[in-house]
């Protein structure tokens, strides 16, 4: 395939900041193209003075994001090397997950793997590419053979955003949930840390698991011995199932949506004979509500709740929906307990969120203590701050 190759120049800002690592150049930072691009064509960086060359990526016509960098370094000429070199780069910084008898994890994440707008997450033997931007589409035959050189796969399967739902309408080559290669049953099993899962892989949130959240659910399993555990937001089960094999004595999975539920009560009867479980279908915070006013306690008290802030517009909204839920959940926890709360929303900073929790559970009057927190597991690098979005803290509560 004959690469398109387009000369740039940007402004001065955004030439500092692909210099110093940025993978994003915006549309109003362009200042000259050689010529008109189409989605996916080579952008080379030359320097406003020098003329040197300063960085390559790859043009995204239907984004504000318009160009996507690749490196600042290396050459990159997109050939089935490159990518299989790339590619085995990311794949051998996951390999020790092997060794803790988990076998899904995710193989490339987005920018931080050097593949922006592209994630490849593995499940077992089975692989999901979830493309988020079209630059990728004229190189998915390239990134599906250097991916099947690397490990053998009994299935591979497109997974597209919305957007790219939409500019690949009516290709049937492209379609979300296309099978790339082999087979793929409907549902497959895979292992998290030695516990067992199943998931489907074409209907699944995200690629099919919150893969993201693995290493909180082993503290989380770390904590429940003899405790008595609420996971809210249970979705299929993850610190469900986690807190069982921890020794919880008792837990209830919370969440609104009856599917989810009834596939976490599945993942639990694929791992434990008399499970101590319970499912709670409803609205969050309808549901704790109503067992605060009961005093239902529990000693264990996880909050993992979905995005609620993917816009700049919903911050003010989502601020007041997290401080409610560490509201209720302050009152659902034990005394000795332990409160997880968990924040997803890639608009809503760090530290607003740790600080937020800590403000209202300290409004509460509650003596406490902070154990610690965390962000994404090890396979989600992140290599700039927009890639951050996975925060949780955890407090012991008197
Ligand atoms: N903790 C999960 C992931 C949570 S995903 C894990 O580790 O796998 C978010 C979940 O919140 C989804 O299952 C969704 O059904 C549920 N949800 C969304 N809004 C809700 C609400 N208002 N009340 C209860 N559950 C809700």
């Amino acid at each position: 395939m004959e690469l398109n190759r387009i000369a740039c120049k940007v402004s001065a800002a955004a030439e500092r900041k692909i210099k110093s690592g940025h993978p994003w150049i915006f549309e109003q930072a362009i200042e000259k193209l050689s010529k008109p691009g189409e989605a996916g064509d080579l952008v080379i960086i030359y320097d406003r003075k020098s003329n040197k060359r300063i960085g390559i990526g790859l043009y995204d016509p239907a984004s504000v994001i318009r160009i996507k960098m690749l490196s600042t370094t290396d050459p990159v000429d997109l050939s089935l090397t490159w990518f299989h070199e790339r590619i085995q780069n990311a794949f051998v910084k996951r390999e020790h997950f092997k060794k803790t008898f988990t076998n899904a994890y995710r193989i490339l994440h987005g920018e931080n793997d050097g593949f922006p707008g592209l994630i490849v997450d593995k499940y077992a033997d089975f692989l999901v590419v979830k493309v988020y931007s079209e630059i990728w589409l004229p190189y998915l035959d390239k990134i599906l053979e250097a991916l099947i050189k690397l490990e053998a796969y009994t299935g591979v399967l497109l997974r597209t955003s919305r957007l790219v739902q939409k500019q690949t309408k009516g290709n049937p080559d492209l379609a979300d949930g296309k099978l790339l290669y082999g087979e793929i049953p409907e549902e497959i099993e895979f292992l998290e840390f030695g516990l067992s899962f199943k998931t489907n892989l074409r209907k699944g949130h995200k690629t099919g698991h919150f893969l993201d959240q693995r290493h909180n659910r082993r503290k989380v399993s770390n904590l429940a011995k003899n405790k008595k555990v609420l996971d809210v937001f249970s979705y299929t089960g993850g610190f469900t199932v986690h807190a069982l094999a921890g020794g919880a004595k008792e837990v209830v999975s919370l969440d609104i949506s009856k599917h989810a539920l009834e596939l976490a009560e599945q993942n639990v009867l694929l791992n434990f004979k008399n499970p101590k479980h319970s499912k709670v279908c409803g609205d969050a915070f309808e549901t704790m509500q109503a067992m605060a006013k009961m005093q239902t306690k529990f000693d264990l008290v996880i909050i993992d709740p979905p995005s609620f802030a993917k816009r700049k517009e919903e911050v003010e909204m989502a601020k007041r929906k997290y401080a409610e839920l560490v509201r209720l959940g302050v009152q659902l926890v034990a005394k000795d307990g332990i409160l997880l709360m968990a924040s997803c929303s890639s608009r809503i900073e760090n530290e607003m969120f740790f600080t937020l929790v800590e403000q209202e559970i300290s409004n509460s009057n509650r003596d406490y203590n902070f154990i610690e927190k965390t962000f994404h597991d090890a396979d989600h690098p992140i290599s700039f701050p927009e890639a951050s979005y996975l925060k949780t803290t955890y407090f012991a509560l008197y």
